[in-house]
Order: structure tokens, then C-alpha cells, then sequence
């Protein structure tokens, strides 16, 4: 089957067109600007990239301009619409409603739509997204992947905050979670790589990247994680503030006389590694700052390594232990030094880093030593694959 994976936002939309019986990208792109001016990066697989400006005021002209491109006659890869078999749409927040990928129907929809509360920057944009494929391709069935599905698992004792309850109720405030289809993906390569059931071993995924998050799995299914009911929570990232407390946001607005939306800016745009080191969000530019003596890249990164090692050890303590530990995305697949830092000291429970293998990057590779009574990789994650296989799996 032929796959069209689409992740939609309010101005872009990322696309990839999957082989779902090879598991091989045949094509994928970026359209960007989408509503301001519009331009489209394509690239077939074994063909040279190319970029052109093109006119998207919605998002219907943005999904015009990626069909065109996957049927072009010299750099595309299908001859007919007919070709394209079933469309994944990653979808952001699924809130209560969806603990599982779905078939999209008009109520399937609708139930998105209620969720935008719970995800307003992100589900409209989601639901455009899905509505521009289904006006161009009326008769291809199409699935809907949540971020937050796979933590859908998660005991109340670990998705309730120590608010008054009727928050909860009246307004579904609590823990979700995201980069659930990350969490899923690495969670069963990694069982897979220690030759075990998913069901029979606990385990730790840690996906770090400009945007990061730590998932306690046992048992194969989500029982903690660390982004909350937004993704702000949770670890320092790239330019969210992760975990702080709560009164800071009335100090600062004291302080500073600043509007919440002025506050809420701050924690989710200046903050994290970007606020800390004045520098960057980017820890290629902090991993330079730290060798040409930066302090305050040094802390930055310090800082993170330091969150990453923590709840490390409390989700080895939620779950009674921990068999093995996988680092995915940018910066857990292709940092060393973020690695040996969030582990080291670490042995006493078990987790002892092999200094040479954990020079790797960017590919699946045991890094702990052979005594390492708790195995430590790096499991490189493919969300787009993961939608494919969740999408053949239903529309099958
Ligand atoms: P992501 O959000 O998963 O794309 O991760 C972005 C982060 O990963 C950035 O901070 C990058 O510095 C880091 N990153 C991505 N690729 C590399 C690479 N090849 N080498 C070092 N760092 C990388």
C-alpha cells in the first residue's frame, strides 16, 4: 500500500508518501508560509531536492501543490491519485476521547474539534489539514494518529494534578502527554532489541529534541510521562521552561507588568536552552559555546542532563525497575555528551555507559557495557513510519 503520512500546522504542512510493504519513503516535503506566500520542498527519493515559491493562501492550495508534486512526471513518483492508498494525519491532542488511532469519520471530526480547547494552536490546523485532503481525495479512507493516544494508559494517580477536582471534571484539566506515537514506536523496537515481550519488560524512552519528553512504559503501555496537559511541562527543551512553580508566573507579571499571554510567550518561546544560554535552543550551537568556554551553554546543558537524570531515576521507581533505557530524536540520538551526563552516576542502579559506543549517532546501537544490568540505546524514532503502520493497520 501506498501511504500519504501529513502533519499539518497553522502554517506548514510536512508530508511523506510511505511503501507501506517496503516501509520505504518514495517522497517527502515541506510545504511552509502556507496563508502568508506559500513555497513547497519536495524531494523523491534517489532525485535531487528542489525548492519553489508557490502561491498557498490555504491550506487546500498547499495540498494542491504536494499532489502536483508527487504526480509530476519527471520528479514525482505516481501516475495517478488512484495510487495513493489510505492518508495518516498526525493529530495533536485527542484528549480523553481517542486512546487509539481511528478511522476519520464526520464524528470523528467533531470530536476533534472538541478538543481544541485542550490543543488551540494545534487542532484547527490538524483538522484543516484533514479537510484539504478529504475536498482532494474524496474516496481514500483516512486515519487519525494522536500524539496524546498511547498515554491514554496512564494510571489517575499519575494524570492527576493536586488541584481541586472539579477542575478535572469541569474542564478535563490533567496530564496527557505527547509524542505518544514516538514513545510507542521506540518503546517496542526497544523490547524488540533486548529480546523481550513488550508486555514483559519495563522501560524508559527518552525523546529528546527541541521539543522533548520522558516516558515510563511497563508492561508495554504508558504509566507516566513527563509533558502535562500542555507540552510546555516537564523537561527544560529547546525554548519551554519545562517544570517550574506556578507562582513565578504571578512574580514575574508583578515585576514586570506583563499580561498571562505575555508570560505564556516567555515559557514557551524564550525559555528553556534558548533563555538559559542566551545563545540558542540548538545544542549544536550549545555544544560549540561549551568548547569555546560559554558558562552559561555549560549550564544550559547542565541544566537539561540534569532534569533527563532525574526522571530517570523516578520512572525507574514509579515502575519497581527498569530493564532498559532508549535516547531517540536530535539531540538523544546524535548527542554523547547529553547521554554520559543524564547517566552518569547512575550505576548504582544498574546503568553503567560504554564511553566508546556512546560516541555514536544517528543509529540504533547498544551503549551501556556488556555488565550493565540495565541496557541502554539509542533507538532512532520514525513518527511518519509509525503513522503508516498505524494506518494500514486500520484502513486493512
Ligand atoms: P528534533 O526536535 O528531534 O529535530 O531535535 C532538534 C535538536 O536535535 C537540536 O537541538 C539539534 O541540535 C539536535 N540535533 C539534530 N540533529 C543533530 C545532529 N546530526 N547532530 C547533533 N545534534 C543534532
Amino acid at each position: 500500500m501506498k501511504v500519504l503520512v501529513i502533519n499539518c500546522g497553522s502554517s506548514s504542512l510536512k508530508y511523506q508518501l510511505i511503501d507501506s510493504d517496503t516501509e520505504e519513503v518514495l517522497a517527502k516535503g515541506l510545504c511552509e508560509r502556507i496563508t502568508i506566500d506559500g513555497r513547497l520542498t519536495h524531494s523523491t527519493t534517489g532525485k535531487d531536492k528542489y525548492t519553489i515559491d508557490a502561491d498557498m493562501p490555504d491550506h487546500n492550495a498547499a495540498v494542491k501543490y504536494v499532489l502536483n508534486a508527487l504526480l509530476d512526471k519527471e520528479t514525482g513518483v505516481i501516475s495517478s491519485l488512484d495510487e495513493i492508498d489510505a492518508v495518516g494525519h498526525r493529530i495533536v491532542h485527542g484528549g480523553e476521547k481517542f486512546a487509539k488511532s481511528t478511522m476519520i469519520t464526520d464524528e470523528v471530526m467533531q470530536a476533534i474539534e472538541e478538543c481544541n480547547d485542550l490543543a488551540p494552536l494545534h487542532n484547527p490546523a490538524n483538522l484543516i489539514g484533514i479537510r484539504a485532503c478529504k475536498s482532494l481525495m474524496p474516496d481514500v479512507p483516512m486515519v487519525a494518529v494522536f500524539d496524546t493516544a498511547f498515554h491514554q494508559t496512564m494510571p489517575d494517580k499519575a494524570y492527576i494534578y493536586g488541584l481541586p477536582y472539579e477542575y478535572y471534571v469541569n474542564y478535563k484539566i490533567r496530564k496527557y502527554g505527547f509524542h505518544g506515537t514516538s514513545h510507542s514506536f521506540v518503546s517496542k523496537r526497544l523490547a524488540e532489541l533486548i529480546g523481550k515481550k513488550p508486555e514483559d519488560c519495563n522501560v524508559i524512552v527518552c525523546h529528546l529534541g527541541n521539543g522533548s519528553s520522558i516516558t515510563a512504559v511497563k508492561g508495554g503501555k504508558s504509566v507516566d510521562t513527563t509533558m502535562g496537559l500542555t507540552p510546555l511541562a516537564g523537561l527544560p527543551m529547546g525554548t519551554r521552561t519545562g517544570d517550574i512553580d506556578p507562582a513565578i508566573i504571578e512574580f514575574i507579571a508583578g515585576k514586570e507588568d506583563k499580561t498571562v499571554e505575555e508570560i505564556n510567550q516567555i515559557l514557551n518561546k524564550k525559555s528553556g536552552m534558548l533563555g538559559l544560554s542566551g545563545v540558542s535552543s540548538d545544542f549544536r550551537d550549545l555544544d560549540k559555546g561549551i568548547s569555546e568556554g560559554n558558562d552559561r551553554c555549560r549550564l544550559a546543558v547542565d541544566v537539561f542532563a540534569y532534569h533527563v537524570k532525574k526522571f530517570i531515576g523516578s520512572y525507574a521507581a514509579a515502575m519497581g525497575g527498569v530493564d532498559a533505557i532508549a535516547f531517540t530524536a536530535g539531540v538523544g540520538e546524535n548527542n554523547p555528551y547529553v547521554r554520559k551526563l543524564a547517566t552518569e552516576g547512575l550505576e548504582f542502579m544498574g546503568i553503567k555507559l560504554d564511553e566508546k559506543a556512546n560516541e555514536t549517532r544517528g543509529e540504533e546501537m547498544k551503549i551501556s557495557t556488556e555488565d550493565s544490568k540495565v541496557s541502554v540505546w539509542i533507538v532512532p524514532t520514525n513518527e511518519e513510519l509509525a503513522i503508516a503502520r498505524e494506518t494500514v493497520a486500520l484502513v486493512k
